[in-house]
This record gives C-alpha cells, sequence and structure tokens, in this order.
C-alpha cells in the first residue's frame, strides 16, 4: 500500500460508455476516493463486477478485475478474498444483478460476513437491456413490459441484509459526492462484510427515480440522532418504506469476520501444488 495514492490512479484508461449523466460515474468516483482516502492502490485492490450497466465499472478502474457471471460476483469476491486476505476486495453490480438473479448470493455472503465491500448502484430498472422493471422497481412504474406497472412490491435490499444478519448496512446517492465518498470508506473499513446501497439513477430509462426526486426525498441520517449501533432504530428506518435514508443505518459492533470466526490466516494465500497458474496468479500478490 502508498499513502501518496490519488484517487485518479483508480481511473484506467478506458473511456466509459455510461450514458452522460448516469449516476454510475458519481458512484465510481466515489469508490475510488474512498479506496484511495483508506490508504488502498491498484496494486492491493482487486474489484469483481456483476453485469448490466453498472458491471462495466471493472473495466473503468484501474486495479485487479473480474467481471462475474450475471448476479454471481459476489461468490467470486469471497473466493478472491479468502484466498488471499491481503487484497482489498470490492464488489460492485445493479439492482437487477444484485437483488433478483444474485438475490440468493447476497443473502449468504451477508451472513457470510467476509471482510470486503459491496457496493450496488440501485436505479430501480434494468439500463443495459433498455428499461424493464427491476427486483426494486416501483409497484405502479411503467415500462414496455410492465405496462401497468410490476403490480408488486419493490425488494428493500436493507431489511434483507438487516434480516440475513448484515454487519454493516448503509445507503448513499451518487450525487453527493461528499457523503456518498464517506459511506463507501466507512463500508471499506468495517471488519465484515460492508454493504452500500446506492441511488445510482439512470437518466435514460427511469424518469421517476430522478437525481430531482432523491434530491428532494433524501434523509440524511447526519441530521438525525440515529445511531447506527441501536438495533432497533436501525430496523424501524429500514422498515419505513416512504423516507429515502441516506448514511450509515446499522453497524454491529460486534461484527466478527468469517476469517477470523473460521480460523482461517493468511495462509490460504499459498496455493496448493497443481492449482492452475493462471487463474492462481490474479489472487497472488
Ligand atoms: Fe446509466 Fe441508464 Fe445509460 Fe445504463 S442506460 S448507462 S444505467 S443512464
Ligand atoms: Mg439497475
Amino acid at each position: 500500500m502508498s499513502s501518496d495514492v490519488r484517487f485518479t490512479d483508480f481511473k484506467s484508461d478506458e473511456q466509459p460508455t455510461w450514458c452522460p449523466g448516469c449516476g454510475d460515474f458519481g458512484t465510481m468516483n466515489g469508490m475510488m476516493k474512498a479506496l484511495a482516502n483508506t490508504g488502498n492502490d491498484p496494486d492491493n485492490t482487486f474489484v469483481v463486477a456483476g453485469i448490466g450497466c453498472s458491471g462495466k465499472i471493472g473495466t473503468y478502474m484501474h486495479s485487479y478485475a473480474l467481471h462475474g457471471v450475471h448476479g454471481r460476483a459476489l461468490p467470486v469476491g469471497i473466493g478472491v478474498k479468502l484466498a488471499n486476505p491481503n487484497l482489498e476486495v470490492m464488489v460492485a453490480g445493479g439492482d437487477g444483478d444484485g437483488y433478483s438473479i444474485g438475490a440468493g448470493h447476497f443473502i449468504h455472503a451477508v451472513r457470510r460476513n467476509v471482510d470486503m465491500t459491496y457496493v450496488v448502484m440501485n436505479n430501480r430498472i434494468y439500463g443495459l437491456t433498455k428499461g424493464q422493471a427491476s427486483p426494486t422497481s416501483r409497484e405502479d412504474f411503467e415500462t414496455s413490459t410492465t405496462p401497468d406497472g410490476p403490480k408488486q412490491p419493490p425488494v428493500n435490499p436493507l431489511a434483507l441484509a438487516l434480516a440475513g444478519g448484515g454487519s454493516f448496512i448503509a445507503q448513499s446517492f451518487s450525487s453527493d459526492s461528499q457523503r456518498h465518498t464517506e459511506i463507501v470508506k466507512e463500508a471499506i473499513e468495517h471488519d465484515g462484510f460492508g454493504f452500500v446501497n446506492v441511488y445510482s439513477p439512470c437518466v435514460t430509462f427511469n424518469d421517476v427515480d430522478t437525481y430531482d426526486y432523491f434530491r428532494d426525498a433524501i434523509v440524511d441520517l447526519e441530521d438525525t440522532d440515529h445511531d447506527p449501533t441501536d438495533y432497533d432504530d436501525a430496523k424501524s428506518k429500514i422498515l419505513d418504506a416512504d423516507k429515502e435514508y441516506q448514511g450509515v443505518l446499522y453497524k454491529s459492533e460486534n461484527s466478527v469476520p468469517f476469517d477470523e470466526r473460521e480460523g482461517l490466516t493468511d495462509s490460504m494465500a499459498d496455493i496448493p501444488d497443481g492449482a492452475p497458474d493462471d487463474a492462481m496468479d490474479l489472487v497472488r500478490e
């Protein structure tokens, strides 16, 4: 790790093909700043991306990276971290990737509590496939495939995480650069699975959950007397469907990361004889 890393060191030479104004730009910038502000550098950082517009992030960031199979980025990230605990592992994806096809992995990653960070760019729509309802779309959100709306309540990812025994549950807004960066930084520093659901607007296909909507609706927990270590307080806010909170909703004071719980050590980085060299180089220091 280097102490003089700038966040721009995490930028790759690839030009993002995201639509101008896409929330994913702000989400990614905050991730890069949070990584730099926690003393990480591209040589010790491994980004695993899902599938979707958000999944392109592994190409746009300069670090070790792997583009996972749809919905399967989390188990890949867990494998990387357990193979080499010295790496800073960030998994990034969208609401379709993480809360639909990847929902099963999400629940189990939360309860396994491996020391890593999961950032979900939640735009409440499938953007890459041109605008279908996602698991977090509103009940009455009209799209080409749901002309009268999905007619089912949206998934509440924070509630899923809390019910699954999550040890760090937070939410941010990609356009609030300072707070988003602070919140991701806190997730990185958390001793366990740091989960951040990021409101990251899709400017092309979602004309309901817009920047203006979130600017008006968001209540920042820093402006309240919220105590993230108070489980009941966290639960009541997480289940309050009428509010869009920003901040750390829940943070367990008793989080024990999976590797400590299981007595795993750095020796996990020793690769056994016969393992395929090319693949194992990805997770070696
Ligand atoms: Fe972003 Fe939406 Fe464009 Fe995808 S379609 S890049 S989510 S604005
Ligand atoms: Mg989406």
